[in-house]
């Protein structure tokens, strides 16, 4: 059996007027996350992790935010188009995990239901999703609640 690692990151600004999504799941907020897609952080790092490990490039390159089609998309379809993407290279996901870097709201009661959604898109088993979120003490631009980040390292495996 083969291994692979790959690292992502991702950074989002918080605006009034969106709707926040995070790991594919929508959260009740004043708050939501800006960007030409639905601008699920989580996801976004969560892809960059599987196609780094994969060597592929990176999400703005499969997903340009130029492209009127993924305008407002749903970042759990662009998730799926990663694993399919992988797959056409021979890997398959082994385990996932992220950490969520974000002020309010709490997310830890979230947590359960993103990875209902991710595992099964992931093709792996709800303990094989990571899934962590800190605030940031205050500090700098989350801690002013600009912004959110996400942090995210996949395993991939290959027969
Ligand atoms: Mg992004």
């Amino acid at each position: 059996m083969r291994f692979r690692v790959g690292f992502g990151y991702d950074v989002h600004r918080l605006a009034e007027g969106r709707a926040l999504i995070l790991g594919g799941v929508a959260i009740d907020h004043s708050t939501g996350l800006l960007g030409h897609s639905d601008a699920d952080v989580l996801l976004h790092a969560l892809c960059d992790a599987l196609l780094g490990a994969a060597g592929l490039p990176d999400i703005g390159h499969h997903f340009p935010d130029t492209d009127a089609r993924w305008k407002g998309a749903d970042s759990a379809v662009l998730l799926r188009e990663v694993v399919r993407l992988i797959g056409e290279q021979g890997w398959r996901v082994g385990n996932v995990d992220v950490s969520l870097v974000m002020e309010r709201p709490r997310i830890k009661p979230h947590i359960p239901a993103m990875k209902r959604v991710i595992a099964p898109i992931l093709g792996v088993g709800e303990d094989a999703v990571g899934i962590k979120a800190t605030t940031n003490e205050k500090l700098g631009y989350v801690g002013r609640e600009e912004g959110a980040c996400a942090y995210a390292v996949a395993l991939i495996q290959a027969d």
